[in-house]
């Protein structure tokens, strides 16, 4: 199952991916995850995105693809995978589409997490207060209201280019986590 997992920083799509992940035996594909690992690292890719990261802003689309791209033609892909936190611009969901018709993959579907955003301030907050290796450097309430604000105003429409695809499946992100889980798996057995 090859699927799309979207929503704000702080909606769940993480931890619900990895529920999905276990669940399936897909494999969750975190852009921040491998963003974080990049920069900890110190790779050429690292240093380019650090600073940009660190802000909330979005690293080039040319570097999030390539990542992207590489990743998916992994063996341990080939049951499927979740990506989370990809595509984050309507340029990207393009670059996407090319891809996999490129290496002959379909998408099944693309789940959205909806929550208001005075939510996700005190759950992200709270997250960085109860980080065990510290906070994110981009967990701070500067930082964060940017990253809602790229939130809106890029990736909300990548919502809309599913949703005019007929993939789109929207779900109350605010609900109990294990109801939330349970709504996934019952739009999973749909499709
Ligand atoms: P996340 O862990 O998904 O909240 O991502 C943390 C940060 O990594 C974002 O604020 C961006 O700076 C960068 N990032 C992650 N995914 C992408 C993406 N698909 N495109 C551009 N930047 C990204």
């Amino acid at each position: 199952m090859k699927l799309i997992f979207l929503g704000p920083p702080g909606a769940g799509k993480g931890t619900q991916a990895q529920r999905i992940e276990q669940a399936f035996d897909i494999r969750q594909l975190s852009t921040g995850d491998m963003l974080r690992a990049a920069v900890a690292a110190e790779t050429q890719v690292g240093k380019q995105a650090k600073d940009i990261m660190a802000r909330g802003d979005l690293v080039p689309d040319a570097v999030v693809v390539g990542i992207i791209s590489d990743r998916i033609d992994e063996a341990d892909c080939a049951n499927g995978f979740i990506l989370d936190g990809f595509p984050r611009n309507v340029a990207q969901a393009e670059a996407l589409d090319e891809m996999l018709v490129t290496k002959n993959i379909v998408l099944d579907g693309v789940i959205e997490l909806a929550v208001d955003a005075e939510v996700l301030i005190g759950r992200i907050l709270k997250r960085a207060a109860e980080s065990e290796g510290g906070p994110r450097e981009d967990d701070t309430e500067e930082a964060l209201q940017h990253r809602l604000r790229v939130y809106e105003e890029q990736t909300a429409p990548v919502a809309e280019f599913y949703a005019s695809k007929g993939i789109l499946n929207t779900l109350d992100g605010m609900q109990d986590m294990d109801e939330v889980t349970r709504q996934i798996q019952a739009v999973l057995k749909e499709i």
